[in-house]
């Protein structure tokens, strides 16, 4: 019987540099991490590649540390490792607790934070936690290194500025104080994608981020700065509504995730008060 890996090409870098110069030579291989993603779009026949570069023995691309003053946090970290990283419990709770609702226990000891990023997904569930916390993403090629924001990875619905031969190789998190807030809406507490999904810091000018409600994960501006200057939580929330773009699909409609963003506003604003 044919499955659906027969056909398919898999090369086995042992290090970073070989991975880079091998996606250098050949742009058309894949970089796969945990494959929670890829698998799923193999089997429901939507993913065209037939050539992959397996990066999960790179355990260079595994370190969560403090550079300088920021958190770094390697690509091809799992949740299952964020979850029990002291550091990231530290500096970084609302990521911890992202984590603990994406998928079951099998998702995170596969999963990672690299290829939830790369995915792209307006739904995924880390992306409004990096875009609270003011991110970097780091990407490496062959011949250079180079840092985005998260809040300017995404050029469109699961388009970015990461090239064919780039990895992602960590995400930087700048050190920030204030009272750190997430909550994802879904169908059910696990195994579920977000239908609406919000990380904020209370901050004097608070930082909040929202996913599901946009073609890529967004940050309020308009709607941070009106609370900054001390407009009341329902002007705020009036605000909010001109700036997301819900749209009605297979999980939920844009009149039931206007309403949801709109009470996950409320109630970041009145639990971290
Ligand atoms: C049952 C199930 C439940 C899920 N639940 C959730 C959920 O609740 N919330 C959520 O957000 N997601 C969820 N997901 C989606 C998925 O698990 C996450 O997006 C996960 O983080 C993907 O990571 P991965 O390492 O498995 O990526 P992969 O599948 O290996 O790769 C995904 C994409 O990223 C690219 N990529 C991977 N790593 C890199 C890198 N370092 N540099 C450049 N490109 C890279 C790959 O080429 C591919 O295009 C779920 C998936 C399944 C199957």
């Amino acid at each position: 019987m044919k499955g659906v890996i027969a056909g398919l090409e898999m090369r086995e870098p042992s290090s970073l540099d070989e991975a880079l110069s091998a996606m250098r030579n050949d742009p058309s291989l894949v970089p796969l991490a945990g494959c929670t993603d890829l698998y799923v779009a193999l089997n429901f026949g939507t993913l065209e590649s037939t050539r992959f570069l397996n990066l999960w023995s790179i355990d260079e691309l595994r370190v969560i540390e403090k550079s300088n003053d920021a958190l770094s946090i390697g690509a091809l970290t799992t949740y299952k490792s964020i979850i029990q990283s002291k550091l990231v419990r530290k500096r970084l709770p609302m990521l911890i607790s992202a984590a603990r609702e994406i998928g079951g226990a099998q998702i995170h000891n596969r999963g990672t934070l690299g290829g939830n990023i790369a995915n792209g997904s307006p739904a995924g569930d880390t992306l409004p936690v990096l875009a609270a916390a003011d991110a970097t993403v780091v990407m490496r090629s062959a011949d250079a290194e180079r840092r985005v924001p998260l809040t300017q990875f995404y050029t469109g619905y699961r388009k970015s500025v990461l090239r064919a031969d780039e990895l992602i190789v960590a995400v930087e998190i700048p050190s920030f104080s204030g009272k750190q807030w997430f909550r994802k809406v879904g169908t059910r507490a696990a195994q579920a994608i977000s239908k609406v999904v919000m990380a904020a810091v209370r901050s004097p000018r608070p930082r909040i981020a929202l996913g599901s409600v946009a073609p890529t994960v967004i940050r309020l501006p308009m709607t941070e700065g009106a609370l900054e200057e001390g407009a009341p939580i329902q002007e705020a929330q009036r605000i909010l509504m001109d700036e997301i773009s819900p749209i009605d699909d297979m999980r939920s409609t844009e009149e039931y995730r206007r309403r949801v963003a709109s009470n996950l506003l409320g109630r970041f604003w009145a639990e971290t008060e």
